[in-house]
């Protein structure tokens, strides 16, 4: 099929189609797009970095995703437009090459009308990415990591753990979005769950959410060996600077165990004192993953963590370990404690509505950001804005990387 029917009879061509097509052959096509900008003498995209481009500008200009999975692809884009040394004069070229790519790929499917679909879809794109640019700053890019590890934690959750090509700058708490070749160019944001380590590698944990397009391919047929690209690490207020000298209650619902996990081990190895307590709700005992890791921590960390399990759909654990993760985790508030939830959406937006009502001061409550709400995503632009240029100096002290050695931590 190339086309869809608008509704009034007229058939509207299909950008989706012609990008499949071209994605199908995504080696050829992104050669094809580098070469068309090289051939006229626009030098800013490493040709290693061309598939990466090419099929995220294509997916934002087919505006795939939901508003989360948009603000992934254009952290990337967004930061690959500072990085690369973009400027608007290049948005011209850059659609030509786009225009000029997917008609050849899309072959019998292309219609005319394409063309200027194409082109103006691209022009939005490269205004978005400059936008972004401007507000995320300075700082990696991407990166290319390899899948050295695929664990089955439990049923529908995997841990993938990769080795970064170069090592990553980032802090606990933050997430990133990450692309599998696989499905090139659609990003999600996904959390690293430990602290830096010595070996460089980083340990994603993943829900295969059922209805998803991601999440299944990562969970279930990524493989060692295979590559994840990596997008720049972003707070998504999660991390541990805002919580001052506090004590912290964290509160972490599936894979929001994640970045919760390493805040505790950013806690373990920091200098400042403070009591933890890790609020670990999973539906059964059979939906908890990751509960090695967590008896590990609390074994070396007694003295200061507390680990909490909160199961609400499991009659058969020990009464105290019944309840629902909010519940669980309100018993174990006490003033003064910062207050850090992670989880679904729908756990977030719980979290917001009742945890002030139960009288959790504002300030010290730090929810993921979900990006589902307008404010949501004007709250995590400005949080970029600010945390950016402290967020640097603090990364860099934390990679060991003095400002000249910025390029070992950086992007491909
Ligand atoms: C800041 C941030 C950090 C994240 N960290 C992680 C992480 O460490 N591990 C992890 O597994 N996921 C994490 N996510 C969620 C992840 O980015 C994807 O949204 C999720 O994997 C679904 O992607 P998908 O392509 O499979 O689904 P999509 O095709 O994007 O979405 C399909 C449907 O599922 C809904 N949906 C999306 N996420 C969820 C969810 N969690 N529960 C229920 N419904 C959902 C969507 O709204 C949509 O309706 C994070 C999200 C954000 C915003």
């Amino acid at each position: 099929m190339s086309a869809l029917n608008s509704g009034s009879g007229r058939c509207e061509p299909d950008p989706g189609t012609s990008l499949a097509l071209a994605l199908a052959a995504l080696g050829s096509a992104a050669d094809h797009f580098w070469s068309f900008m090289e051939d006229r003498s626009v030098r800013f995209l490493p040709q290693q970095l061309a598939p990466m481009f090419f099929s995220t500008l294509g997916q934002m200009v087919t505006g795939r995703g939901d508003p989360a999975a948009r603000r992934a692809a254009l952290s990337v884009v967004g930061r690959m437009y500072r990085r690369l040394g973009l400027h608007p004069y290049h948005g011209t070229v850059v659609a030509a090459a786009m225009v000029d790519t997917v008609r050849r790929f899309a072959g019998a499917s292309w219609e005319p009308d394409l063309a200027g679909y194409w082109e103006v879809g691209c022009r939005r794109a490269h205004r978005l990415a400059e936008r972004a640019a401007e507000v995320l700053g300075d700082g990696p890019h991407v990166t290319v990591a390899e899948v050295v590890a695929c664990e089955a934690a439990c049923d529908g959750v995997a841990v993938l753990t990769v080795r970064p090509a170069r090592r990553l700058r980032y802090l606990p708490g933050q997430a990133m979005p990450v692309c599998t070749p696989r499905l090139a160019g659609q990003w999600r944001w996904l959390s690293p769950a430990n602290a830096a380590r010595a070996d460089g590698t980083v340990e994603f944990h993943v829900r295969a959410v059922p209805t998803g397009v991601v999440s299944p391919v990562l969970v279930e047929q990524v493989r060692p060996g295979e590559v994840l690209w990596l997008g720049p690490a972003l707070n998504v207020g999660l991390s541990l600077e805002q919580a001052g000298e506090a004590d912290l209650l964290l509160a972490a619902g599936g894979t929001g165990l994640a970045p919760l996990r390493a805040l505790v081990e950013q806690v373990a190895v920091s200098p400042v004192r403070r009591r933890v307590t890790l609020v670990v709700g999973a539906r059964t005992l059979l939906d908890l993953y990751d509960a090695v890791a967590l008896d590990k921590l609390q074994q070396a960390h007694g003295d200061w963590l507390t680990v909490v399990l909160a199961f609400s759909d499991d009659r058969d654990v020990e009464p105290t370990a019944q309840g629902d993760l909010l519940s669980v985790a309100l018993h174990h508030h006490r003033p003064g404690q910062a207050f850090y939830v992670c989880g679904s959406p729908p756990l977030v937006e719980a979290a917001r509505r009742r945890l002030p009502l139960a009288g959790v001061a504002s300030e010290s409550l730090h929810l993921a950001t979900t990006f589902r709400h307008a404010l949501d995503s004007a709250r995590w632009m400005s949080r970029q804005r600010v945390a950016h240029a402290a967020e640097s100096k603090v990364a860099d002290a934390a990679a060991g990387n003095s400002g000249s050695s910025r390029s070992a931590s950086d992007a491909t």
